[in-house]
C-alpha cells in the first residue's frame, strides 16, 4: 500500500458545548489538518494521487471553516465542534470529494488528523 499526505491549516472559534471549564467559552484555535489517502496502484507516472487534486480538495473545505465560529456553521450547529467531530467532518467531505474527482479509483482516504494546539490531535480513520 502507499500512502500520501497533504496538510492545511485554518483559524477558527468554537465553544464547546457541556463541557465545564474554559473551553466551554469562545475561544480559537489555529487548526491544522493532514489528510491520507491510501491505495494499492500508482498512474502511468508514479503518483498515487497528484499532490494539487488533494490540496485543492483539503483547501476547499478548511477555506469553509476559515475564519469562522464553528458553533454557527452545520454540522456544528448541532454536532460540538470538538477536534474529534472536525477530523471526522473531513475524513467524509474528503471521501466524498475524492470520490466525485476520481470516481472508481482504488485510492481511498485512510485518516484525517486535526491539530488544535502543536501538541494536541484527534485523528478520525473510518474504521
Ligand atoms: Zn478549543
Amino acid at each position: 500500500m502507499f500512502e500520501v499526505t497533504v496538510e492545511d491549516t485554518f483559524a477558527a472559534g468554537h465553544a464547546l458545548r457541556g463541557y465545564h471549564g474554559k473551553c466551554e467559552n469562545l475561544h480559537g484555535h489555529n487548526y491544522r489538518v493532514r489528510l491520507a489517502l491510501r491505495g494499492p496502484q500508482l498512474d502511468a507516472i508514479g503518483l498515487l494521487l497528484d499532490f494539487k487534486d488533494m490540496k485543492q480538495i483539503l483547501g476547499e473545505v478548511a477555506e469553509r471553516l476559515d475564519h469562522h465560529h464553528l458553533n454557527d456553521l452545520a454540522p456544528f450547529d448541532v454536532l460540538n465542534p470538538s477536534a474529534e467531530n472536525i477530523a471526522k467532518y473531513f475524513y467524509d467531505e474528503m471521501a466524498r470529494r475524492l470520490a466525485e474527482l476520481k470516481p472508481g479509483h482504488s485510492v481511498r482516504v485512510a485518516s484525517v488528523t486535526v491539530w488544535e494546539t502543536d501538541t494536541t490531535t484527534a485523528t478520525y480513520t473510518g474504521e
